[in-house]
């Protein structure tokens, strides 16, 4: 049966929820402010498996999650939508010390095991680190991973939104916020005046507490400022180069046509804050040039800067609002929330439909840390 759903938040969680249950033949109403917009700032790096971070439940969401992109991909194909938004460019690990590089080399192979997309790994060294990357400066030594990729997440969730309002969706820019009926059930309010919806999913990112507020919940989810350089070079790169990770904060991506992304600052104090720093990007632009030199000279196009949402245990959570009725949300995505985005989305869009999530939901308990304050 067709189910009249709402979305809030187009960015890359609610953009795959809204294609996929478009995609089912529901009728998707999408309502983004698109203000902060993780998705629209991000570097775009989906390599997962080499995290040090311990813990099982976050990694298979992330690995899962890189693993989606060729399903979402496909998806999109069949529905003659081709898109350049994303590349399995391979991507290179630099460190500090050749322990470092053979330590994560082994993590590599190991988690290659129960995860074959990963694909190539090897250390290269002189003419073949040359090969891989020529502009690559002052490395000796370096892991290459074939299974790792680059998105354009603005590219990508422009995509996926075209291809929902194609199939019947509709798209409405601005604020909205939620409301509760004396009846017990939700309303959206639109500048339209409210609307109800047989479902709602809250996709709003790191602005899920400020959604939820009025409603009685507290959120335990925070914003973190991020900021990146995008720089544009006179246009020899080729589009398949690697993306390069070296130990640290920096990565660096070649999207090819000249344009290469520095990214990404990690600013918890300064939390919602939306304005460019010059006092923390010109030393992330130093740092990169030392492997990178020729993008010294070359004039920044822009500073990007968007807003990533944190758990205070650093968990992303997605599921079934706790005491609201056909409610479903996802947040807390953090750093990584571009390689397990879309797989989230289209969970949400699972359990919008009345099916079982592909992903146990207890493994991501929303009510860890959504709360209501009503009982
Ligand atoms: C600088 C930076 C670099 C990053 N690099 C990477 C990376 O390399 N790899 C990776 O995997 N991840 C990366 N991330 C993380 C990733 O971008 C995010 O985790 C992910 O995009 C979050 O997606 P989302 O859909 O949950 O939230 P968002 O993309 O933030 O989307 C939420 C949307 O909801 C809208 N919204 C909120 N409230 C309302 C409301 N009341 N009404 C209407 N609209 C509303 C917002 O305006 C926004 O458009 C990076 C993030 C940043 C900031």
């Amino acid at each position: 049966m067709q189910k009249k759903i709402a979305v809030i938040g187009g960015g890359i969680v609610g953009a795959t929820a809204s294609y996929y249950l478009a995609r089912s033949g529901h009728s998707v109403s999408v309502f983004d402010s698109g203000n902060g917009q993780a998705t629209a700032a991000a570097a775009g790096i989906i390599c997962p498996w080499l995290s040090r971070r311990r813990n099982k439940k976050w990694y298979r969401l992330v690995s899962e999650g890189a693993a989606f992109y060729d399903k979402l991909l496909a998806d999109l194909a069949s529905d003659g939508l081709k898109t350049d938004a994303y590349a399995r460019s391979g991507a290179i690990i630099l460190g500090q010390s050749a322990d470092y590089i053979q330590e994560v080399h082994d993590r590599a192979l190991e988690r290659r095991e129960q995860a074959p997309l990963i694909g190539s790994v090897a250390i290269l060294k002189g003419s073949e680190l040359e090969k891989a990357f020529p502009p690559l400066a002052n490395v000796e030594q370096a892991l290459y991973v074939g299974g790792g990729a680059r998105v354009d997440g603005r590219e990508l969730t422009k995509t996926l939104l075209e291809a929902a309002i194609h199939l019947g969706g509709t798209l409405h820019k601005g604020n909205v916020s939620l409301t509760m009926d004396n009846d017990g059930t939700l309303s959206v309010l639109t500048p339209d005046g409210p609307q109800k919806f047989d479902a709602v999913i809250l996709a709003a990112g790191a602005w899920l507490p400020q959604l939820l507020r009025p409603l009685g919940y507290t959120v335990d989810v925070r914003g973190q400022k991020g900021q990146l350089i995008v720089l544009q070079t006179e246009a020899r790169d080729p589009q398949n180069y690697p993306v390069i990770m070296p130990q640290g904060e920096i990565d660096l991506l070649p999207f090819g046509n000249g344009k290469t992304v520095i990214g990404a600052s990690h600013e918890n104090d300064k939390g919602y804050d939306l304005q460019p720093d010059a006092s923390v990007t010109d030393p992330m632009l130093e740092q990169a040039c030392t492997w990178l030199p020729h993008l010294k000279d070359e004039a920044t196009t822009d500073i990007r800067v968007g807003t990533r949402a944190y758990t205070s245990d650093f968990s992303p959570f997605f599921g079934s609002v706790p005491g609201l009725q056909n409610c479903f949300a996802a947040s807390g995505l953090g750093s990584s929330g571009l390689t397990s985005g879309p797989l989230i989305g289209y969970l949400l869009a699972e359990l919008a439909q009345g099916k079982e999530s592909s992903l146990p939901t207890e493994d991501y308990p929303i009510t860890a840390y959504v709360k209501s304050t009503n009982r």
